[in-house]
């Protein structure tokens, strides 16, 4: 059995209903579709969610909201017509115009979105609809309840052998919808799979995989075939714009294979990640993927055997803790301590946080950089392999970057280097030259 996840792009226009049809046609074994709300066809359109959201905030704020309110109908009308559907989506939004007013809920309204997409994608595909309030299980802090919701759904798919449900919303215990984060459709996808132990969850989006690397650093940067979950895990925790670390989580736990998809290239086999896999010793490359991120800050506490005072170090990094300071890297020398944070966090309790460590810490100096990118270089092929950092980093000599920070991340599946903001593309480009074109 297939899960099939379909994004706001793959729904934007009866066009893009077509393209699912046809991959939903293909392999029978897709028998569960979840859909977002209707996203873009062209860059200047909105999504619907957006619009939806927004339209709650005129509600709230007592702002005429006629024009907005007429474009998500005529988004929503147009894919009727042009489908020849039955689904009256005018009567739709008249009853719920009927309904709108300040103290209408956020929640219910912004899950039309994905509750019209269900709606008309399942006429189209000529199966039944299932309501997300009647099958997913929220928490009040907007997770879900994986227990509650895997029963519901394991009765449905009883039911149902095929159906469309609408992602990114569910219902709490009393009824009431509750939205997930943004971009949740992919976690209820990820649910469903889990639910049923599908075989495979497919994520169908609009680009064929995840890339080797920026392809706006890199053209024609080439998709990863196949990762681990947690090649995955280093790669977004660097910056790579995949999937949230949530929404992988309950089919990552099962060991259920993710495939990202594209719906404009249907037969492009995507990526697909797992958390084994399979040597193939004609592989060449070592390197999975390059990701990055600009603008950290490194903060340098200098103390002399620092190393030997886990007092300082405790006091310094409570004071982080104390400021909401996330630390991505850290390294300590014998008299010095470096924290590497964002440089956006650090700005609003830089001097605050400052101050803290000058009075509080017992130190002897303090040091500051900022205008750090920090770029991560992830495979499963590096682990136990001697020599790859050096060759990395004489990439990197050749090409005059300067390191002004290395560290290997967990596993042995990342090395992290740290340049300066604007040698960030160069560094990216001479790893991808160097390792990936080969
Ligand atoms: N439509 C929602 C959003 O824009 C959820 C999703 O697309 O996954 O965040």
């Amino acid at each position: 059995m297939k899960i099939c996840k379909f994004g706001g792009s793959s729904l934007a226009n009866a066009n893009q209903f077509e393209k699912i049809k046809a991959i939903i046609n293909e392999d029978s074994d897709r028998r569960i579709v979840v859909v977002s709300a209707v996203g873009k066809s062209i860059q200047t359109q909105n999504k619907i969610t957006d619009l939806l959201y927004l339209l709650h905030a005129h509600l709230l704020y007592g702002v005429d909201y006629q024009v907005l309110l007429n474009e998500i109908i005529e988004r929503y009308t147009s894919i009727q017509k042009d489908l020849n559907l039955n689904f009256d989506v005018r009567n739709f939004f008249n009853q719920l115009k009927s309904q709108l007013n300040a103290k209408y809920e956020r929640d219910k309204l912004v899950s039309v979105g994905e509750k019209l997409s269900a709606i008309l994608c399942a006429e189209y595909l000529g199966w039944p609809m299932i309501d997300a309030k009647d099958a997913i299980v929220m928490n009040s802090d907007g997770t879900v309840d994986f227990k509650m919701t895997s029963q519901k759904i394991q009765t449905l798919a009883q039911q149902y052998p095929r159906f469309v449900i609408p992602g990114f919303y569910g219902a709490l215990p009393n009824g009431r919808i509750k939205l997930m984060k943004r971009g949740g459709s992919d976690i209820t996808g990820s649910i469903v799979a889990a639910a049923l132990n599908a075989d495979i969850y497919e994520n169908w989006t609009d680009v064929s995989g995840i890339m080797m690397a920026d392809p706006r650093i890199v053209a024609n940067a080439k998709p990863i075939p196949e990762l681990t979950y947690g090649e995955l895990r280093e790669l977004t925790f660097m910056g790579a714009s995949v999937l949230h670390e949530e929404s992988i989580q309950a089919v990552k736990h099962l060991n259920i294979p993710l495939n990202i998809r594209n719906t404009n290239d249907m037969h492009h086999p995507g990526t697909m990640i797992r958390n084994d896999i399979e040597e193939d010793i004609q592989v060449k490359g070592f390197i999975t993927g390059i990701t990055g991120l600009k603008d950290f800050a490194v903060v340098t506490v200098h103390k002399e055997q620092i190393a030997r005072s886990p007092l300082v170090i405790r006091q310094v990094l409570e004071l982080f803790e104390y400021y909401d300071l996330l630390i991505d890297h850290m390294s300590k020398g014998i008299d010095s301590l470096s924290l590497t944070v964002k440089a956006e966090l650090l700005k609003e309790h830089q001097f605050d946080l400052f101050a803290d460590l000058k009075q509080k810490c017992d130190i002897d100096k303090l040091t500051f950089e900022d205008d750090l990118a920090l770029i991560s270089v992830v495979g499963r092929n590096m682990k136990d392999k001697p020599g790859v950092s050096g060759q990395l980093f004489s990439a990197l000599g050749e090409k005059k970057i300067n390191i002004r920070l290395i560290a290997q991340g967990t596993d042995e599946i990342s090395i992290i280097v740290g340049v300066s903001n604007s040698d960030y593309e160069s560094t990216i480009k001479t790893l991808y030259e160097r390792f990936i074109r080969l």
